[in-house]
């Protein structure tokens, strides 16, 4: 691909806009970025991309902007239906996301990881286990660094193990993982994709240009990933935690086994009590790891000592501490209700559990077997607490709660020892705070002045 002096306009200055508008630039593109946002909100940013040598548009799209350009990369945090976008995607100008723009660039292969749920824990995983096998790895996409940022670093030996959103699938051509990985499709993000089919064929576009020689991990227990398996060219292999699997991993009495190819004997992996994660979910996140691991030729004595010693990503399940006999649990980014269950899931009960934050057209009445199963108080934050309220009326005690703050000390009054209070709030963090990260750490914080 050929860039030296074309036209190429970046639409959204998030970080991977950054990233994608500098490489474009030291590519020899003449570079334009736009953002909605003002002058004034991107005082930070500006600078540096007009020392740089980018033209910036800020404060909203004029439509000129779009007309004159050879390409356009567009932000995931930016919707394919934005009028502007539309209309020149309407007179065939090519708009593409910066997966697609780095992947056409990077060296070496990529192991890429979707799903609704699970993909960081996952992502981070596979990328130590295959550095610790020896392998030249890189990590990011949709976590830490932007692909954009790797190409410079890759060599034709490099894997790249990159976490892949549903929105940065929405704009991707000729992106091919040599290995990828679904590791569940449940609804998220449905006030952006629309409904449920539509965001499930947006995942299932990680395998698109997946060729015979390529492989696909799909969970056995998750229909919805079904219908990848029906849409790829690629050798499929699938995890399961419940039963035996032909050609994948899955868990044999107490321990994790691997069947490299039908027929063949199952090998060992390790113990499933060897897993220092907590929860199910994050049994079958492991199984994933395995598949995609072994399938990059990692040995399994190699996966399990990784397993073994790999710890909680920050704000996913993490323990924060024990205060007067009760445990606290950050895990705020469970950030929709399939996420939260699993959370709830990984306690036997006895759980005060703080719910609530922005709303993303979910259902909350999903919570509810699980809530009068094992959940003692629930304490309702942020703009969706009405709502939660509302559906989820006279299934346990609610607490309107409100803050974070209140929440948490209203937990401690009512928790006695040997109970747990869990931040698992089924909804995104933006109507109090910056991300999950400052949700996450404001929780731990509180937790931490308790004590
Ligand atoms: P993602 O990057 O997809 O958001 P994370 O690894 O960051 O995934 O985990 C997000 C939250 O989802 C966790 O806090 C946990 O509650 C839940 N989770 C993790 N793995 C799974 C899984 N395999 N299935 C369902 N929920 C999961």
């Amino acid at each position: 691909m050929e860039l030296k002096n074309k036209r190429v306009l970046v639409v959204g200055l998030g970080k991977s806009g950054i990233a994608a508008a500098m490489f474009l630039r030291q590519q020899g593109a003449r570079v334009t970025v736009s953002d909605a946002r003002s002058a004034v909100a991107l005082a930070n940013e500006i600078p540096a991309l007009l020392d740089a040598g980018i033209m910036v548009e800020s404060g909203g799209h004029g439509l000129l902007t779009f007309r004159r350009q050879d390409l356009i990369v567009i932000s995931p945090g930016v919707p394919l239906d934005t009028p502007e976008v539309k209309q020149v995607i309407g007179y065939g100008m090519p708009v593409i996301g910066e997966i697609e723009l780095a992947s056409r660039f990077l060296k070496g292969r990529i192991l890429a990881i979707t799903g609704s749920n699970g993909k960081t824990t996952t992502t981070t995983l596979v990328g130590r286990i295959l550095a610790e096998g020896g392998r030249e790895t890189l990590v990011g996409g949709n976590i830490g660094t932007p692909l954009i940022e790797l190409v410079s670093k890759s060599t034709d030996e490099t894997v790249s193990v990159l976490e892949i959103s549903s929105f940065q699938l929405e704009t991707i051509e000729q992106f091919r993982p040599w290995i990828a990985v679904v590791l569940n499709i449940t609804p998220d993000h449905l006030d952006r994709h629309g409904n449920f089919e539509n965001y499930a064929a947006m995942k299932a576009r990680i395998t698109e240009q997946q060729r015979a020689e390529d492989f696909l991990v799909l969970n056995a227990e998750d229909k919805p990933t079904q219908m990848v398996a029906a849409k790829t060219k690629a050798q499929i292999f699938w995890f399961s935690s419940r039963r035996p699997i032909k050609q994948g991993a899955f868990v044999h009495g107490e321990s994790i086994v691997f069947v490299p190819r039908e027929g063949a004997k199952a090998e060992p992996v390790m113990p499933v009590a060897e897993i220092s994660l907590k929860g199910a979910h994050n049994v079958e996140n492991v199984l994933a790891a395995v598949c995609a691991a072994r399938l990059a030729g990692v040995p399994a004595e190699t996966i399990r000592r990784s397993v073994a010693g790999f710890k909680a990503v920050e704000h996913r399940l993490e323990f924060v501490s024990t205060v007067q006999g009760v445990e606290y649990f950050n895990d705020s980014k469970a950030t929709n209700v399939d996420a939260a269950m699993k959370a709830i899931e990984a306690f036997p009960g006895r759980i005060h559990l703080i719910l609530g934050g922005k709303d993303k057209d979910s259902d909350y009445t999903l919570l509810g077997p699980l809530l009068r199963q094992r959940v003692k108080a629930v304490y309702t934050i942020g703009s969706a607490a009405e709502k939660i309220e509302r559906e989820l009326h006279g299934v346990v005690k609610m607490v309107g709660a409100g803050t974070m703050d209140v929440a948490i000390r209203e937990a401690q009054k009512a928790a006695v020892p040997g109970d747990v209070v869990l931040l698992a709030p089924a909804c995104s963090s933006f109507d109090q705070f910056e991300n999950y990260e400052h949700r996450g750490r404001t929780f731990r914080k509180l937790v931490h002045e308790l004590s």
